[in-house]
């Protein structure tokens, strides 16, 4: 379990980082939030921990990034695109159930296409520069 206030990008980065060497190919994360609750700027920590060293970029646009990394990290963002069957032909199956790191943005707009079995993490825009960040998910159980 986590339950921790960032109070900048970098903090966030870094706990982005962290929590990235207990992520495993196949391990889908569906980070919940609002507009510029830091999800994306996570998404930054978790390449970073797994070594990649070149730009990270929000999805919003192109749908689905993928980055090859320590393990291939497929980044989806449902942002802009709600349409059941516009994601079965983008192949939204075969991301998802890939055995890469697989994470979401907004998944909550299409709840219905995704598995139950996510790693939910929760991220909370309560101030300025803080950021609530919190998981029931063991990260640092072994
Ligand atoms: P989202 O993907 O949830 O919309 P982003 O990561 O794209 O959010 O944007 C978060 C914005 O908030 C960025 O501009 C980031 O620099 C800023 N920010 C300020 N403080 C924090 C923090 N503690 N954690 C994450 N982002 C922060
Ligand atoms: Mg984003």
């Amino acid at each position: 379990m986590i339950d921790v206030i960032t109070k900048t990008p970098k903090e966030c980065i870094e706990l982005g980082e962290k929590i990235s060497r207990n992520l495993k190919p196949g391990d889908i994360i569906s980070l919940e939030g609002d507009l510029g609750a830091g999800k994306t700027t996570f998404v930054k920590g978790i390449l970073k921990g797994l070594n990649y060293k070149h730009s990270v970029t929000s999805p919003t646009f192109t749908l689905v990034n993928e980055y090859i990394a320590d393990t291939k990290v497929i980044h989806i963002d449902f942002y802009r695109e709600n349409s059941k069957k516009r994601w079965d032909i983008i192949g939204l199956n075969e991301y998802l159930y890939s055995n890469n790191i697989v994470i979401l943005e907004w998944g909550n707009i299409v709840k219905e296409l995704l598995p139950h079995n996510m790693i939910y993490i929760y991220m909370e825009h309560i101030g300025l520069n803080k950021r609530r960040v919190y998981s029931k998910y063991e990260f640092f159980s072994n």
